[in-house]
């Protein structure tokens, strides 16, 4: 009998298989590198810090995900009214955009330049219209070039590190709330004929999202499953018809590995079993890091926000969270998100420098001063977002492709089918990745790498 499984990685999606896997008698072992299961939807803790890697709400069509959830979590699920806003030009916007505010909002000259930049670029559309691929191109498209140099350019610059012009349109259209600035008309005075909804509710664990794994990663050792922590695989070798992974010492026998780790680390650890080409397109799928600074302070902010977006320069983190206003039993804090690269000068920041910018930027927004803050801290995180350059999908097919050929392994979750996702979405691809395992499904058929899905961060 088939029944030994590895899964690599117990974040939501390596802890969702292992749970499914263990719950129909299978014999699963987790690899973990990091102290803790959870992966980027964990809760931090530290010194009297309690905080997500950036804000993180759960919602989901899913029933059975839901129900997942709730049975874990019982009566300690919040349900929370989404408040979010986009800082710029020193005033404050709601998140998703609404027409009405921004008219209102925006200085009347930037508001008329904003809707003649629109209907120049509607006629211009009409003469030759824009390629669609990039980012670029999709945005100016439908916002036209005043609001795209205003927001749109900036934001992606600082949060990619990368011109507009060289990201895939598949991140705008899974991340823009509204289609086009004449979507944004039409929400305006039709409501029920809303383009897209950007779910206004949702729900979040009482002490932190890291909640959710921890009931998952303590269902399955309840159920006979290993969860080995702090243990990084080092090598994934054929063994006839199964697979033998390394690990701290311990060579451990898999029929099937469930991969939920970057697909550059799992290709490093497969080596000569894969084809150099495969190599070669491992390596081209970058990720953008993130450097999170948490800030405690000695009293409340006073905002609402669970999350405000900085887009302008003078900020260097792109986005701030308001960890009370999750859950008002949260420490008093701030999380500042700086996107990076690994080994840039932002990775490399001490949080003396972090923390400087993070409290400048914070007394500019009224939020709080240099004479609030207890203390700091911080953490790095090298895989936070999968990076769509132009051609990604490809690269990311060849790589899936190559890994479908050696058999015996299934890959899912956001680092293993280099997907930008949701956490319901890997929640549900461990699932569907244990079903295939199981022989009653596969991913593929439920989360094809090349279609989009929508997400939040
Ligand atoms: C800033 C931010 C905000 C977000 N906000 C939301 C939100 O509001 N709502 C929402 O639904 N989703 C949100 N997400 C997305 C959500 O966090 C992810 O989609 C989800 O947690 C991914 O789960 P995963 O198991 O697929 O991947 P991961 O969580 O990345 O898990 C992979 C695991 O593999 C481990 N690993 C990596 N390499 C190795 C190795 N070599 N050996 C062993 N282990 C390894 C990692 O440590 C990790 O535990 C957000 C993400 C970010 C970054």
């Amino acid at each position: 009998m088939r029944n030994r499984v590895v899964v690599l990685g117990a974040g939501l999606a390596g802890l969702s298989a292992a749970d499914l896997l263990c719950g129909r008698g299978m014999s699963v072992v987790v690899l973990e590198k990091e102290p803790r299961p959870g992966g980027l939807a964990a809760t931090h803790s530290e010194n009297g810090f309690l905080f997500d890697y950036g804000p993180h709400r759960f919602h989901t069509e899913n029933d059975a995900v839901l129900s997942q959830v709730e049975g874990l979590l019982g009566g300690d699920l919040l349900t929370l009214t989404r408040c979010s806003r986009i800082r710029l030009l020193d005033r404050y916007f709601h998140y998703p955009l609404a027409l009405g505010d921004v008219l209102a909002s925006m200085p009347p000259c930037r508001g008329v330049q904003m809707m003649a930049g629109f209907m120049l670029e509607k006629a211009r559309g009409l003469l030759k219209p824009r390629e669609q691929r990039s980012f670029e191109g999709w945005v100016l498209s439908r916002f036209g070039k005043p609001l795209y140099d205003l927001y749109f350019a900036p934001y992606n610059r600082k949060l990619w590190g990368l011109e507009s012009s060289e990201l895939s349109a598949d991140w705008a259209s899974q991340r823009i709330t509204v289609p086009s600035l004449a979507g944004l008309v039409r929400e305006t005075f039709s409501p029920s004929g809303k383009v897209r909804s950007l779910a206004g509710r949702f729900r979040y664990p009482v002490g932190g999202i890291g909640r959710i794994s921890e009931a998952l990663a303590s269902g399955v050792g309840n159920a006979g499953g290993v969860i080995l922590l702090d243990t990084a695989p080092e090598a994934v070798v054929r063994r006839g018809d199964a697979w033998e992974v390394r690990a701290g010492g311990s060579e451990i026998p898999a029929d099937w590995i469930v991969n939920t780790i970057p697909l550059g680390d799992l290709a490093g650890l497969l080596g000569s079993a894969l084809p150099e080409s495969a190599h070669r397109a491992a390596s081209s799928l970058r990720f953008r890091s993130l450097v999170f600074l948490a800030v405690l302070l000695k009293g409340d902010t006073g905002a609402q926000d669970h999350w405000i977006y900085t887009s302008e320069d003078r900020y260097a983190f792109n986005r701030l969270s308001i960890s009370r206003n999750f859950d008002p039993g949260m420490p008093r804090q701030i999380v500042f998100e700086f996107s990076c690269d690994r080994g840039d000068r932002v990775w490399n920041a001490s949080k003396d420098e972090l923390m400087d910018n993070a409290v400048r930027g914070a007394e500019h927004l009224s939020l709080f001063s240099p004479d609030d803050v207890v203390d700091g801290v911080i953490v790095r995180r090298e895989h936070a977002y999968p990076i769509y350059k132009l051609g990604y999908r490809a690269e990311a097919g060849a790589v899936l492709d190559s890994l479908k050929s050696l058999g015996g392994i299934v890959s899912c979750g956001r680092q293993g089918l280099f997907r930008y996702n949701n956490m319901d979405h890997s929640m549900e691809m461990g699932r569907c990745a244990a079903l295939e395992v199981l022989g009653e499904g596969s991913v593929e058929e439920r989360f094809h790498w090349g279609e989009g899905v929508w997400a939040d961060g």
